[in-house]
């Protein structure tokens, strides 16, 4: 989720499909702008997937996490939701990864700027009100909010508070059945992360 800014005029509706098909088409082609894989290995991915790690991520355009972390097809399972919250469908793709992909890494990863933060401190701070799919959504976020420090400057308070709404969901995940299990047994390790947008680098938090 980002903020309702953008540098040139959005495309139709229909010109977008289009840019989409023509995507596809150049990646089937192997002319893809980015960097692909050849066909048989996804003749080969096709047969099964075995990722080495799970990203939760925010469905922010400027955060795509195989291109963040150069992982290729079939290496990251991932889960993209605004403000990256544990809603009970990704909470359910969750532990899909966990009992059935048994990925043995989990990251929780927030980034800088986060528009659906930013909304959910707005909420919380200046009362600034929402549409009503958007304020379900915020109430993944706004227990987070508690602890931060209301007084810090706008952007000091926005890094702050996803910060907490990573550290938050991190907990939460721990504190899940699948999850005191997995984290007990040492087969699996769940970190958060914020993504910085000004240089590319993943921090991960201890
Ligand atoms: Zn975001």
């Amino acid at each position: 989720m980002t903020e309702d800014r953008h540098q040139a005029p959005l495309p139709s509706p229909e010109d977008a499909l289009t840019r989409l098909k023509m995507g596809n088409l150049r990646f089937v082609l192997g002319e893809a702008r980015f960097p692909t894989v050849p066909r048989e290995v996804l003749a080969d991915l096709a047969k099964g997937q075995q990722p080495f790690a799970t990203i939760l991520a925010c469905s922010d355009s400027r955060v795509p996490p195989e291109l963040v972390f150069d992982a290729g097809f079939g290496e990251l399972f991932v889960v993209r939701v605004a403000g990256n919250v544990l809603g009970s469908a990704v909470a359910g793709t969750l532990q899909y990864a966990t009992v059935h992909l048994r990925t043995p890494l989990f990251v929780v990863m927030g980034h800088q700027g986060c528009g659906a933060v930013k909304a959910a401190l707005a909420a919380k701070f200046e009362g600034a009100l929402h549409c009503e799919r958007i304020e379900l959504l915020l109430e993944g976020i706004l227990p987070s909010l508690d602890d931060v420090d209301a007084t810090l400057p706008a952007a000091a308070l926005l890094d702050a508070a996803v910060e907490a709404n990573v550290r938050r969901t991190v907990r939460q995940l721990r504190a899940s059945p699948e999850g005191r299990a997995e984290l007990a047994s040492g087969a699996m390790k769940l970190v958060g992360a914020v993504y910085d947008l000004d240089t590319g680098r993943v921090r991960f938090l201890e």
